[in-house]
């Protein structure tokens, strides 16, 4: 198969052209797309569309309803941005039965999946096609602006990791980072590597990972909301090419309570004018800064930020120590139980120093968890930090006093203190929007009170598959 030219576009596509809401593409570009898509054997596209739980809401139409799709868009009640991950609707007085909005396909992002299949992120506006707060989309794109606004741009990826069960639910065997993970499922492996190269996925490398039946895959970096639709992609494509084997895929953060979970670690970097800077400056490992403000920034509203990075009820028992899931708010060069890792400019970084972001996982919705890192970055630069002392040890290895006296504590583990900072962050409310928080909240507030009612074993077996694609 041809590579999908429409991707290829959209990837190497500089984020300060993005504009503040999906594009009305031209008739002549509908109809070549449309032309294009059917030489493909394309009959239908499907579009997704990511709630503020985290799971992935679609429509789909009709190849011959491509220019519509993106035009006026498909109706949906308002009430889609408060669906619960189990799929109970989490109404408030704002997002209720009364009200309507558009889902807009944007095509500048249309990908043939194959067997006649092509996907497209979309995007939410009101019946005026005026783009709406409670879009995660929106709220990412117009986060980008702000940043690019002040000379500042950011490459961004985010690690995939994913449990498969085999078709009697079992989780698949082999070893943890083992070649027998791999070897002993090759014909999944090998046709998971073909769709995600067909589907112009830049994917960088798959290996097996440490939980059971658990892999992860990196896909090379792009600016923040070509690295979001991507992310929605991979997991698209991963689950279609799973259920052509009988498998299922779990994007849950902890599908076994007693092993690892699932993290979408996300990879950050920053240039202003041009400039790198998280490196090449006098700072710690090279920061420069403005870089030192940033990673700075993240630490400290780390706390606040994880409602939106990792706000399931399921996220705080992923975020544990010991488990490399970056429970603590700290930074450090290559610690993988820091919270904010760096990673310096070497040899071993062909894509340049880069910070992780670690705590972030699946259920966070990837546009709002981008808008966050983005808009923090932005306010570190407007609003300086002083970076704090680098954590060189594992904390878990650190006293509790030692661990308060370096001001670390745990990000995310107490989900309701999760939820409570978030609703009162004004640095949340500035960068992601009073509709967004409100509709995070109602969400996640249920996930605790599903909990509180059912207890968390029953939850977490409950939304194993709720944010499968
Ligand atoms: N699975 C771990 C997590 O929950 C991450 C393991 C790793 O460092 O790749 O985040
Ligand atoms: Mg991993």
């Amino acid at each position: 198969m041809n590579s999908n030219v429409h991707l290829t576009r959209w990837l190497s596509r500089p984020g300060d052209e993005l504009v503040d809401y999906t594009p009305v593409a031209d008739e002549a570009m509908v109809s070549a797309l449309e032309g294009e898509l059917r030489g493909r054997g394309v009959r239908t596209v499907r579009g997704t569309f990511v709630d503020s739980s985290g799971v992935l809401r679609a429509k789909q139409v009709p190849l011959s309803r491509l220019g519509a799709f993106n035009r006026s868009g498909l109706g949906a009640s308002n009430s889609w941005a408060v669906f619960g991950a189990d799929d109970l609707l989490c109404m408030t007085p704002r997002f209720s039965a009364v009200g309507d909005m558009r889902l807009r396909a944007d095509l500048d992002t249309v990908v043939d999946l194959g067997e006649g299949v092509a996907w497209t992120p979309l995007s939410l506006v009101d019946q005026d096609g005026v783009a709406l707060d409670y879009c995660a989309r929106t709220v990412l794109r117009r986060q980008i602006r702000a940043a690019n606004e002040v000379g500042l741009s950011v490459v961004a990826a985010t690690e995939v990791e994913f449990t498969v069960y085999d078709a009697e639910r079992r989780p698949l065997g082999g070893a943890s980072y083992g070649w027998t993970r791999l070897s002993g499922y090759e014909p999944f492996v090998d046709a998971l590597s073909r769709s995600l190269e067909s589907a112009g996925v830049p994917l960088e490398q798959l290996h097996g990972e440490y939980g059971p039946g658990q892999f992860e895959l990196s896909v090379a970096p792009a600016n923040p909301l070509a690295a979001a639709d991507l992310n929605v992609l991979v997991r698209v494509v991963i689950s279609r090419v799973a259920r052509s084997f009988g498998y299922a895929v779990s994007f849950s953060p902890k599908p076994f309570a007693d092993a690892i979970g699932n993290g979408a670690h996300s990879h950050l970097s920053f240039r202003r004018e041009g400039r790198p800077l998280l490196s090449g400056g006098d700072g710690p490992h090279g920061l420069t800064p403005e870089g030192a403000s940033i990673v700075a920034a993240y630490v400290r509203y780390l706390p606040e930020m994880v409602g939106v990075l990792a706000s399931s009820a399921l996220s705080s028992t992923r975020l544990q120590p010991s488990t490399w899931s970056g429970a603590y708010a700290c930074w450090g060069l290559e610690n993988r139980e820091a919270a904010v890792r760096l990673c310096a400019a070497t040899r071993g970084n062909p894509h340049g120093a880069n910070v992780e972001v670690k705590c972030v996982d699946p259920a966070a919705n990837v546009y709002a968890a981008y808008a966050a890192l983005v808009g923090v970055a932005r306010r570190a630069l407007e609003f300086p930090e002083e970076l704090g002392p680098e954590t060189t040890v594992d904390p878990a290895d650190l006293s509790p006093a030692e661990r308060d006296a370096s001001g670390i504590t745990l990000v995310g583990a107490d989900h309701a203190a999760v939820l409570d900072r978030f609703e009162s962050s004004s640095a949340m409310l500035e960068v992601l929007g009073e509709a967004f928080v409100e509709t995070t909240l109602a969400v996640r507030r249920h996930e605790a009170d599903l909990v509180a009612a059912e207890g968390i074993a029953a939850v977490a077996e409950r939304l194993t598959f709720a944010w499968s694609a």
